[in-house]
């Protein structure tokens, strides 16, 4: 198949999606907050089950402000736990929990987007505060991103996990044949500045050969992972600055370099596709934020647009 005739594919499947995604039953989580405040303590999940972390986001409320949900669903849980009041609502396959939460709904109450089902108690950050979380089966997800949790029919989620499918196949077979395909996820979302190839060193004034492709990024921007994979190493150098490096199936690796301060991810971690590692930085021999993605197949070089 050729590359204008699997991009042209993208696009379609992608405007599908989008037109799904807009019909009423499917709006974006975050479009409704449970409650008006700031957040307070952000969503930072732990690497490890056992690991302590935030499941969630808290958001500024005083006790007594009313909570109201997030999405239209079905309350499955209004009770006291551990002495703290929760309450669930499921929406199709995904859960949205609040607490410490005095509940005015019952477990089985059908609720709209926007309705209250309780109000803030005290206990969970000093002048009060909403713990508000979001779980697809037993994975936790970023309540406020609003990109990966659209309520979408089981139609899209079933052609997104065999889009996903695809991908992972391609990763494996050593992604030979995976040129333009979206097998690795533009981590920045940027266009490329600057191609694979040789070229006249911006630093050096000098011809050499550029190792991968640059992404444009604003300063700050966040670096999603790839693809699936895990952290080989994380390290500084002078050239590339904080560079990371994960390793995902089929002998491939992807390089990051350039980030800002630390990448939020250890050697020998599990990311996955689309986490976020780490944030657009200019260190190392850099003139300006950008990303430079290095990727590699079997440790031989090779150019990142194929599998973009
Ligand atoms: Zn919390
Ligand atoms: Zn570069």
């Amino acid at each position: 198949m050729s590359r204008t005739v699997v991009r042209l594919g993208s696009v379609l499947m992608v405007a599908w999606l989008l037109l799904l995604a807009g019909a009423p039953e499917s709006r974006a989580f975050g479009s409704v907050r449970p409650v008006p405040g700031p957040v307070v303590r952000g969503y930072d999940p732990p690497a490890n089950d056992w690991l302590p972390g935030h499941r969630g986001v808290d958001l500024a409320a005083p006790v007594g402000t009313v909570v109201r949900a997030a999405a239209s669903g079905r309350v499955s849980v209004a009770q006291v736990i551990a002495g703290r009041g929760v309450v669930t609502i499921v929406h199709g396959e995904l859960r949205t929990t609040y607490e410490p939460v005095r509940a005015s709904v019952r477990v089985g109450d059908q609720v709209a987007a926007g309705d209250p089902i309780g109000t803030v108690e005290a206990g969970h950050c000093d002048g009060g505060c909403l713990h508000f979380g979001l779980k697809r089966g037993d994975d936790y997800l970023d309540p406020l991103g609003a990109v990966q949790v659209r309520l979408l029919p089981a139609s899209a989620v079933a052609q997104a996990r065999k889009l996903a499918a695809e991908r992972a196949a391609a990763l494996a077979a050593g992604a030979a044949e995976a040129s333009g395909s979206g097998v690795l996820l533009n981590p920045v979302g940027g266009r490329i500045s600057s191609p694979f190839g040789r070229r006249f060193h911006p630093i050096f004034h000098e011809w050499r050969l550029h190792a991968g492709v640059d992404l444009r990024a604003s300063c700050g921007t966040p670096i999603r992972a790839a693809a699936d994979g895990v952290v080989q190493s994380v390290s500084y150098d002078s050239s590339g600055g904080h560079r990371l490096i994960i390793a995902h199936a089929g002998g491939l690796t992807t390089h990051y370099l350039h980030a800002q301060k630390r990448y939020r991810v250890r050697r020998g971690q599990k990311v996955k596709r689309g986490q976020v590692v780490g944030f657009v930085g200019s260190t190392g021999w850099s003139t300006a934020c950008h990303l430079h993605l290095t990727t590699k197949l079997n440790g031989r070089l090779v150019d990142p647009a194929r599998y973009l």
